[in-house]
């Protein structure tokens, strides 16, 4: 049965345009766009109020993380980093049970909602037992994180992720024995996770080779090959020290040693990619690969700030992610972007290249297109043929107030940013309301009865 939704106002391929109507399949698809739609009785009931914009793509998550918001944020003896941070995330996750993990993601999930994203790209390494031994099903945790993204109703780019090794010449430790397996490891669990997205209408199963760290540089074609079915993302050149580090070990950078040896091209996805040099950052652009870049992360985690315009100005495609999740918000990842690069480079509207261009737009423009490439997923426009994914902001909120869609997405990046969440659809379901995920209730009060647990505060 299909199913036609009305909308004020919202932002085609072309740009906004007024009474646009919606035809959608029983499988969330846009079947056809109509802007200048006459309403007829049938309007009122199928009516969402609001500036519609389409859902973003969220193309960096660990969800588990979003359980530490808070609990690395104090002064240590020696100093503080990435590295000491990864001490405090590598504890936190150590007792972590599959319920833990689902409760955990269900309400990351539930706040990506809510806060603009409708798909997600789940970098998933947490495989085995706190004990380091594969559960009896090997993809048990990644069958938890399909059911939480199932309870939330976001659409799923399951990534499974490859850990070899601790370090570019160490072998895995205790603290990472959650993650690790060999290639044969690695394969079955592909397998195993295939069998749970199955059950998850859209879910699409992709690979994670973690890092050049945790991967030989050699190995990265045997990893692509086991899912020749989904993109590939990898973590490259977060950190100063990985930088030093992949040097010293392989006489090449981060991103130079991708370019010369993943073959990177449109099924790639490199996560932060902040440290590159000039003839990187051109190498990156023209790969066909995406960037995929998590400002608020890369901001908690004092990783450095990525050369945007010199990356936009030779046409490379990025999107965003929210990686360590601690602040969910699809407007502060683009407003933070932005402003990273006004405080390094002490100008202002830098992640844009043609005179009189909004910063906004072109902001959410490339956090569409390069998140929908990057999670291999039909969405990013309002259009027939892509999931019905949908995004309305309150056109009541005050940051609105005398503005028009010259300004709306300027408006919502830079000021009004998640409060102006009004209503959200996914695959063609509404899933937020009034600013509220329908399963807000239930899943947060599973997700508070975890937490205090964990804390010992049960
Ligand atoms: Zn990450």
């Amino acid at each position: 049965m299909s199913k036609t939704l009305f909308l004020d106002d919202a932002l085609l391929p072309g740009g906004f345009a007024r009474n646009v109507r919606v035809d959608l399949d029983d499988r969330g698809t846009i079947l056809a766009v109509e802007p200048d739609a006459p309403r007829g009785d049938q309007a009122a009931a199928a009516a969402l109020p609001g500036i519609a914009i389409p859902g973003l793509p969220n193309l960096h998550s660990h969800a588990f993380q979003r359980g530490m918001a808070g609990l690395a944020e104090r002064r240590s003896p020696t100093g503080d980093s990435f590295w000491t941070w990864r001490e405090v995330m590598y504890r936190f996750l150590a007792a972590l049970s599959p319920d833990d993990v689902e409760a955990i993601a269900a309400f990351a999930y539930v706040e990506m909602l809510e806060r603009g994203f409708t798909g997600v790209g789940e970098f998933h390494y947490l495989h085995h037992d706190v004990d380091g031994r594969p559960y009896a099903d090997p993809a048990e945790l990644a069958g938890r994180i399909v059911a939480a993204a199932g309870t939330a109703g976001i659409g799923l780019t399951l990534l499974p992720s490859f850990y070899a090794r601790g370090g570019f010449a160490a072998p895995p430790d205790d603290s990472q024995r959650r993650f690790a397996t060999d290639l044969e490891g690695f394969a079955r669990l592909l397998d195993a996770t295939r069998a749970h997205a199955g059950r998850l209408p859209g879910a699409k199963v992709g690979t994670a080779p973690h890092s050049l760290r945790a991967v030989p540089s050699a190995w990265l074609a045997a990893v692509a090959s086991l899912a020749p079915e989904g993109p590939i993302h990898i973590h490259a050149a977060e950190q100063l020290r990985e930088v030093e580090e992949c040097l010293a070990a392989t006489g090449r950078r981060p991103v130079e040693l991708l370019l010369d040896k993943a073959g990177l091209d449109r099924r790639w996805c490199l996560i932060h990619a902040t440290h590159m040099s000039a003839s990187e950052t051109a190498g990156l652009a023209a790969s066909g690969a995406v960037a995929g870049l998590c400002p608020i992360t890369e901001a908690s985690l004092g990783d450095g700030i990525f050369p945007g315009p010199a990356y936009l100005a030779a046409g490379g495609p990025f999107g965003i992610g929210t990686d360590s999740n601690i602040d969910i918000d699809a407007a502060g990842e683009l407003r933070q972007l932005e402003y990273s690069q006004r405080l390094c480079l002490r100008g202002r509207n830098l992640m844009t290249t043609e005179p009189t261009e909004s910063t906004g737009q072109r902001l959410l423009a490339e956090a569409l297109a390069g998140g929908a490439q990057a999670l291999a997923q039909p969405m990013g426009a309002i259009a027939p043929g892509r999931r019905c994914d949908l995004v309305l902001l309150d056109a009541d909120h005050p940051a609105f107030a005398g503005a028009g869609p010259e300004t709306w997405l300027d408006a919502w990046i830079f000021s009004a940013g998640r409060e102006a969440v009004s209503t959200v659809v996914a695959g063609g379901r509404v899933v937020v309301s009034e600013g509220r995920h329908v399963a807000r209730e239930p899943v947060l009060r599973r997700y508070r009865d975890t937490m205090r647990r964990l804390a010992g505060r049960a």
